[in-house]
């Protein structure tokens, strides 16, 4: 495994404007504030919002124990 000094966002793919602190990370699945914003002002349905909610349950089913919102 490569150290990354900066996080990727799963979801944009782009790395967060202020750093590591700009984001939040499940099972070392990074998403940036910028995608959390965007999937909470967004509609639940369109199609950001189902990609964004397909990632994060990808990423929490890592997890054994569950869980989830
Ligand atoms: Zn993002």
């Amino acid at each position: 495994m490569k150290a990354e000094v900066y996080p990727v966002c799963r979801q944009c793919g782009e790395v967060p404007r202020c750093g590591l602190f700009d984001g939040f990370r499940i099972h070392g699945r990074f998403f940036c504030t910028e995608c959390q914003e965007r999937l909470l002002s967004a509609e639940i349905g369109s199609p950001f919002y189902l990609e964004m909610a397909a990632g994060l349950k990808e990423a929490l089913r890592q997890k054994r124990s569950g869980g989830g919102f």
